[in-house]
């Protein structure tokens, strides 16, 4: 087993899961598409020579993203407040004005947007993704090119002053070779400013945020190893620091010729998070498979809020047939659909005025305060349970 950070021949499995969707975010139009989607078996591995933590038995060729894939985030207002304030940090910070940026897996182009706005910048986007609609509804401006493609070297013509990344370097395969192939395109822009977020995996190991183990993500990056991978790729490391209630883990970065010093960073807070992580995990799904048999016990109406990875992760877990029985998303593209694995269908916020849930199951406690006005709005009555 060799690490895909370091290439170290100390990797060993610590925590595994089997049986998981292996995409959380496509799009199931019917009950019995989202029952039969294929699984996949987490294992997770840890490099103590890079701290580089990766599930060792992912499988590349069984993730083919198409554009029945949604995982945008944009609909909340907590999340595109999250969103602008990133975006306004960074170009003040860097004083990205007038100047080329490139967005690495753009999405729909949400965050290129802000940040080509708020600097009066020019964007260039990559990803494959994109959905072409999105020309005609009159959200990607002039400024912004969206390339339906891989970034790649073939694309070092687009001038970039900062090139960001975002939730896209956990699902490489071979990260080195992707940062390597960044280094190629860049090559033209030494001082160009790299921006990269990923999620945290101390939010998993050391706040027990054990939903954001999924599939689609084959590296779980904590500030320790992405210094590591960027160092090994020919880059300096600006900053690196934790966002969004520690969820995200940011890395500021750029080009470097001087040769860098090959010393690994470590961490012993890092090993021992990993070496208590089993037990722990344990303990916390053992709390909440008594919080689900006493609400199937009592009959309470339970509904979850977040489509998203965090709550497919959780069905999936205790595989949930009746205890809860809606999915609530604000997304649109979501509604009316099944959630892959454990098929519970999704529906919009609205639905609960007359459904009037006995519990909600919040998976993510950053937007308790958004879903509880929206009850409050409603006038229902409802306990409220932070996964
Ligand atoms: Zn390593």
């Amino acid at each position: 087993m060799k690490c895909p950070v370091c290439e170290s021949d100390s990797p060993s499995v610590f925590f595994e899961m089997d049986d998981v969707p292996l995409f959380c975010n496509i799009l199931c139009s019917t009950k019995d598409y989202a029952l039969a989607v294929q699984k996949g078996d987490i294992k997770l591995a840890f490099c103590g020579d890079c701290m580089h933590v990766y599930n060792s038995d992912f499988k590349p060729e069984l993730l083919d993203y198409t554009p029945e894939y949604e995982n945008s985030l944009h609909f909340s207002n907590k999340f595109q407040d999250y969103a602008s304030s990133l975006a306004n940090t960074i170009v003040e910070k860097y004083n990205i004005q007038n100047k080329s940026v490139i967005d690495v897996g753009c999405g729909q182009g949400d965050f290129l947007k802000m940040v080509c706005d708020v600097g009066n910048n020019k964007g260039f986007g990559f990803d494959p993704s994109f959905r072409d609609e999105k020309r005609q509804d009159g959200s990607i401006s002039a400024d912004l090119e969206i390339i339906k493609d891989y970034y790649s070297p073939k694309y070092s013509n687009y001038s970039a002053d900062l090139l960001c990344c975002r939730h896209v370097l956990e699902h490489i395969f071979e990260p080195g070779q992707f940062m390597q192939s960044i280094r190629t395109a860049l090559q033209n822009r030494k001082d160009a400013v790299l921006f990269f977020e990923v999620p945290n995996v101390l939010y998993t190991l050391r706040d027990m945020g054990i939903w954001d183990l999924i599939y689609e993500h084959y590296s779980y990056f904590n500030s320790f190893s992405i210094t590591n991978l960027f160092k090994c790729s020919g880059f300096e490391v600006l900053d690196t620091y934790e966002t969004f209630a520690g969820q995200f883990l940011c890395i500021e970065a750029r080009l470097t010729d001087n040769s860098q010093s090959s010393e690994l960073m470590i961490s012993e807070d890092i090993s021992n998070y990993v070496s208590l992580f089993q037990k722990q995990y344990a303990e916390k799904k053992d709390s909440f498979a008594k919080q689900l048999s006493e609400i199937k016990e009592n009959n309470l109406k339970a509904v979850l809020w977040g489509a998203g990875s965090k709550g497919v992760t959780f069905l999936n877990t205790f595989k949930i047939k009746d205890e809860i029985q809606y999915i609530v998303d604000i997304n649109p593209r979501k509604q009316g659909m099944f959630v892959a694995g454990t098929g519970q269908k999704i529906i919009s916020p609205d639905f609960l005025r007359e459904f009037k849930p006995d519990v909600i199951f919040i998976m993510n406690a950053i937007y308790r305060n958004e879903i509880q006005k929206m009850m409050d709005e409603f006038q229902i009555d409802v306990k409220f349970l932070t996964v």
